[in-house]
């Protein structure tokens, strides 16, 4: 996001909107309509979303380098909260162009966040939502470059595949929009520290 004079509110109210329209549905960022409890979520947006932004391009880059370079689609990362309805922590646009992947930071620990970030990746690479053999193949290769362990691709595990890798849910999604998460700024102070090491 462009750095502008605006106040930390409106900076991420912006934000919020423009997240919005890279979601698969308006309805799916839906704190923007939300007067009551977007005021201290868009002010803690506006002060500490590039730092959250850069970490999760750090696992975006993590999981390209699990390919060649001329085997890296366009894709573009963002952290966003999600609505609880939806029972999603990310999503992979496959409409937008680059493809965009939304994260909602709040809902998964951070040391997960790479796990689901490579989830996402896997649907990019293969350009479907589906989570099929094609999918499979792609999560699995992503999984041995990050040292994750692989998924069983047999083709009874569609259902599970959806789950994989797993990640542990926070028990409060909203309290890191509200800046209530100690845990995110330990690792944020140490850069990248939960990346594997990439050959
Ligand atoms: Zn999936």
């Amino acid at each position: 996001m462009p750095t502008t004079s605006a106040d930390p509110f409106t900076q991420g109210l912006d934000y919020l909107y423009k997240v919005r329209s890279l979601a698969l549905e308006p309805d799916m960022v839906h704190l923007v309509d939300d007067l009551t409890h977007r005021i201290p979520v868009c002010i803690w947006i506006g002060k500490h979303i590039e730092a959250v932004n850069a970490q999760l391009s750090a696992c975006l880059q993590a999981c390209r380098d699990c390919f060649h370079p001329w085997d890296q689609p366009a894709i573009q990362i963002f952290a966003a909260p999600l609505a609880q309805s939806f029972g999603i922590d990310a999503l992979c646009n496959l409409r937008t162009y680059p493809t965009t992947i939304l994260v909602d930071v709040g809902r998964i620990m951070t040391k997960d966040w790479l796990l689901v970030v490579a989830h996402e990746y896997a649907h990019a690479y293969v350009g479907s939502a589906g989570h099929h053999q094609q999918f499979a193949r792609s999560l699995s290769h992503l999984c041995l470059g990050l040292g994750i362990a692989t998924p069983l691709c047999s083709p009874a595990n569609e259902e599970s595949l959806r789950f994989y890798p797993h990640c542990s849910p926070t028990s409060d999604p909203l309290a890191f929009w509200r800046g209530e998460d100690r845990d995110w700024e330990g690792y944020a102070a140490n850069a990248h520290f939960f990346l594997p090491s990439i050959d």
